[in-house]
């Protein structure tokens, strides 16, 4: 098999302001093993960067095989490293396989897609008017409210007053232990669906004793989580986590995480970075497996090159075409709507 990539870069609709930082542009990588695609996503604070997924990628050397039913042969031999370039590897070594045996991923691993769960859409850090304004205009029924400033609650009560939405807040790993027990009941208030990773990474049993002090939300873990050993490290002190595959290294490792979440009595939120249509559609094959789904990494960018998983408001609509189903978008989604 070729292996090659090329730069990926995405300009995002509006300033992505997150706990971790603000960005206006992300540079992904874009991976093709012959005909199948990947996505690689280098998310700084998971310590990637483009020139290391590109070094990664130029080191891996020839592990294929010719039958690309052999997935977990190829997986085995992949190096240590990068989780964003293994994912990007992984993803289009599942393309390749659907495509050559001619079926959607999502036929393959036995999942109707209809019961992928409706998607949340981002709402990131900002002036609470202009978060609010953002909550009203789309229109869309769950939202993640990206927190971990000093205007946490008068950012979910500006939303709360304009719209009746699902909201979950993500905090990034934004408080301390005694910032999330006393920020979480007063969130709460208006109507919460779950905190997302309110403690910095590593802090397990912080996490134990929020949960215990029972405040009122689910707490999910999401940047604590990256691999299935992670997922059974965190039984018991979390209600459910966040998966993704730029945090798994693909496909593979995603669906080992959500099967070890859920037989450790967990829920699990399928989601994405800031990504094209290449890995969010990826994930999204897995959606119909999980209980909830923050998968709108292509309504956050402005030049998403590729079309594959649509949305018909919050719904996700998967392509039917084999393999991943991605293909190059005739025209730049300039004006892409959401409503
Ligand atoms: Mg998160």
């Amino acid at each position: 098999m070729r292996l090659s990539w090329e730069p990926l870069p995405l300009d995002l609709r509006t300033t992505f302001r997150i706990a971790h930082g603000a960005s206006d542009r992300r540079d992904n990588v874009l991976v093709r093993l012959d005909e199948g695609l990947g996505e690689a996503a280098a998310v700084a604070y998971h310590g990637e960067t483009p020139a290391g997924i590109m070094a990664y990628l130029a080191a891996v050397g020839d592990i294929w095989e010719d039958d690309p039913c052999l997935l977990e042969d190829v997986w085995a031999r992949l190096p240590a490293g990068s989780a964003a370039a293994r994912a990007a590897i992984d993803i289009a070594l599942h393309d390749v396989w659907g495509k050559r045996l001619g079926q959607p991923l999502y036929r393959l691993f036995g999942l109707n897609p209809a019961r992928a769960p409706l998607t949340s859409f981002t709402i990131a850090m900002a002036a609470p008017e202009a978060m609010a304004e953002q909550a009203r205009e789309a229109g869309l029924p769950i939202y993640k409210i990206k927190v971990g400033g000093a205007q946490d609650v008068a950012a979910v009560a500006a939303i709360r007053a304009v719209s009746p939405a699902r909201l979950r807040v993500d905090a990034n790993a934004g408080w301390t232990r005694e910032q999330a027990a006393a920020l979480i009941p007063q969130l709460a208030s208006y109507d919460l669906e779950l905190v997302e990773q309110p403690l910095p990474v590593g802090d397990i049993e912080g996490l134990r004793w929020l949960k215990a002090l029972g405040l009122g939300l689910p707490i999910f873990a999401d940047e604590s989580i990256k691999t299935a050993w992670d997922v059974a490290a965190h039984a018991g002190a979390v209600d459910g986590v966040v998966i993704k595959l730029m945090k798994t290294g693909g496909i593979r490792e995603a669906l080992r995480a959500i099967h070890t979440a859920h037989a450790l009595g967990m829920q699990v939120m399928l989601s994405c970075m800031v990504e094209s249509s290449v890995g969010v559609t990826a994930a999204a094959h897995l959606a119909p497996l999980c209980e909830l789904a923050d998968l709108d990494g292509p309504l956050l960018v402005r030049n998403d090159p590729f079309t594959g998983v649509t949305y018909d408001g919050a719904r996700l609509c998967l392509p039917d075409l084999p393999g991943i189903g991605v293909q190059k978008a005739l025209v730049t989604k300039l004006t892409l709507e959401y409503h």
